[in-house]
């Protein structure tokens, strides 16, 4: 408005402060909406368990079960039990990434010997699923939350089990690099599809659905990872080929001389 000089400076000063005001609804927006989808996500997940355990349960009660059925039953009850168990054990894990009090739990953490501890604790379940699980490295060490580098790797090498083949392998290696201290898996799994590859660190994103169900899987896993990553100026880096394998990379920051990342 030509007429009014001073309504057009007022409008200069004014819009892009209205613009941010508006780019900060739209991000308030985006959050407020992933928390509603999680909410849903998570509200759906946990029912559909509870729902098959007191179905089973409630056929049993009414005696609509032969004698000779009821191990097929309880089991089929101990096994949604212990999918829920996962399922909120992982649930309680990722809400205590958001905190921001773990900050003070950081020591200096040996990510091989971890990385080992973590093999051995899995090597019943890669013997049974005929997958060869070996590592290799160097001590190298990182300034971080034990807990959560645990669970970060622990989820990385048990997907790499889990998705994997008979007579299959999982390669571990940690060791220290230019860029600082680094934790490679590399499997001869199933792999993942291109397309799939950046979602895959979205809360309850499954390639297949069916496949990780059967494999006890609850879709947390990898966000467990990048949430942990933040934490920890990590970067997760994923090469896959379908029907090769899957190699992920965690890559630490080069500690500072205070220790402090
Ligand atoms: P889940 O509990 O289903 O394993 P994750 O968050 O750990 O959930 O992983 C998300 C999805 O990414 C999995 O469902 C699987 O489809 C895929 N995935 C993860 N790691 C691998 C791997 N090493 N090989 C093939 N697919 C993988």
């Amino acid at each position: 408005d030509v007429e009014h000089p001073l309504k057009e400076t007022v409008y200069e000063e004014l819009n892009p402060l209205l613009e941010a005001i508006d780019h900060q609804n739209k991000e308030k927006d985006a959050i407020a909406n992933m928390r509603k989808e999680f909410s849903a996500n998570v509200s759906h997940e946990l029912k559909t368990p509870l729902t098959s355990i007191s179905g089973y349960a409630e056929i049993i009660q009414n005696g609509l079960v032969r004698p000779e059925d009821i191990p097929e039953f309880s089991g089929r009850i101990y096994k949604e039990a212990k999918r829920l168990i996962t399922l909120v054990e992982d649930i309680i894990k990722l809400s205590r990434l958001d905190e921001e009090a773990v900050d003070i739990e950081k020591t200096d953490v040996d990510l091989y010997e971890l990385s080992r501890e973590i093999c051995s604790r899995l090597s019943q379940q890669s013997a049974e699923k005929q997958v060869r699980l070996t590592i290799k490295g160097e001590r190298v060490s990182t300034y971080g939350i034990r807990q959560v580098l645990d669970e970060m790797i622990y989820n990385v090498i048990e997907n790499a089990v889990k998705y994997n083949v008979p007579n299959g392998s999982v390669d571990v290696w940690v060791g220290d690099t230019l860029a600082g201290p680094k934790v490679v898996v590399s499997d001869t799994g199933i792999g993942i599809p291109k397309e799939h590859q950046e979602r895959i660190f979205e809360r309850f994103y499954r390639v297949d659905k069916s496949h990780s169900k059967e494999r006890g899987g609850t879709g947390l896993g990898l966000s467990i990872v990048k949430h942990g990553a933040l934490l920890h100026h990590a970067k997760v880096q994923v090469d896959s080929e379908p029907g090769k394998g899957t190699k992920i990379q965690i890559q630490f920051p080069v500690k500072s001389p205070e220790g402090e990342v």
